[in-house]
């Protein structure tokens, strides 16, 4: 029975791209950030990027379209315009139905700084789910109760890794993941092992204590 609030497709495959590339590249030093706006160098206005790869002054803008047909040659020069106005140093441009042959003779003029990314939907899917199954904590436990297998994407958690908090001189090591459905966010605790969504009950004190400072700063 479908959900009365089905996400639409697009929104889906934009969600199993960012997982992909969030888990591929993700650190300490490297942010993949799903949905989100820069301010664009001459229009002065908001400008929407589908997934964005910050890695100290260097940004990887990557768009999504998921089209039943190749992506042609006008969406590209949309995604160029954009790609120059938010100062962009790399593209990423991806399709879940390919590119028109002109698309691919296009991109030459900037050698090397934009690559087209050919992913069908359910390689997209099939990756996450490889991974993901068994590994139960890739999964929003706000969500995933909530979608139909090999359909719907449930709600992927993107890890933060390797945060810590010191207390007393002891250093205690943290992780959130933050859900792409429902921003919710689930912390993992080193100390206690445990799992546990924000909104739940803590598992200790110090959990409380990180949470604090994660949001201060
Ligand atoms: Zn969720
Ligand atoms: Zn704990």
């Amino acid at each position: 029975m479908p959900s009365i609030k089905e996400t639409p497709q697009w929104k889906q495959y934009e969600w199993l791209i960012t997982k992909i590339f969030h888990d591929n590249n993700s650190s300490l030093s490297v942010k993949v950030l799903h949905d989100t706006n820069l301010i664009g160098e001459y229009s002065e206005i908001s400008r929407q990027i589908d997934v964005l790869i910050e890695e100290n002054n260097t940004k990887t803008m990557i768009e999504c379209k998921h089209y039943s047909k190749p992506v042609n040659i006008k969406e590209l020069e949309s995604f160029l315009s954009m790609f120059t106005d938010v100062q962009a140093k790399f593209g990423i441009f991806i399709s879940s139905s390919g590119f028109t042959k002109s698309v691919y003779k296009r991109i030459r003029e900037f050698d090397g700084r934009i690559t087209l990314e050919h992913i069908n939907w359910e390689k997209a899917y099939a990756s996450f789910e490889k991974k993901s199954y068994g590994r139960i904590t890739d999964l929003c436990d706000e969500c995933k109760d909530k979608h139909i297998r090999g359909k719907e994407v449930p709600g992927l958690l993107c890890w933060e890794h390797g945060l810590g908090l010191e207390i007393d001189g002891i250093i205690s090591m943290y992780s959130i993941g933050e859900c792409l459905k429902c921003a919710n966010k689930t912390v993992y605790c080193d100390p206690c092992g445990w799992i546990t969504n924000i909104n739940e009950e803590s598992c200790c004190t110090f959990r409380d204590a990180f949470l604090k400072l994660y949001y201060t700063t």
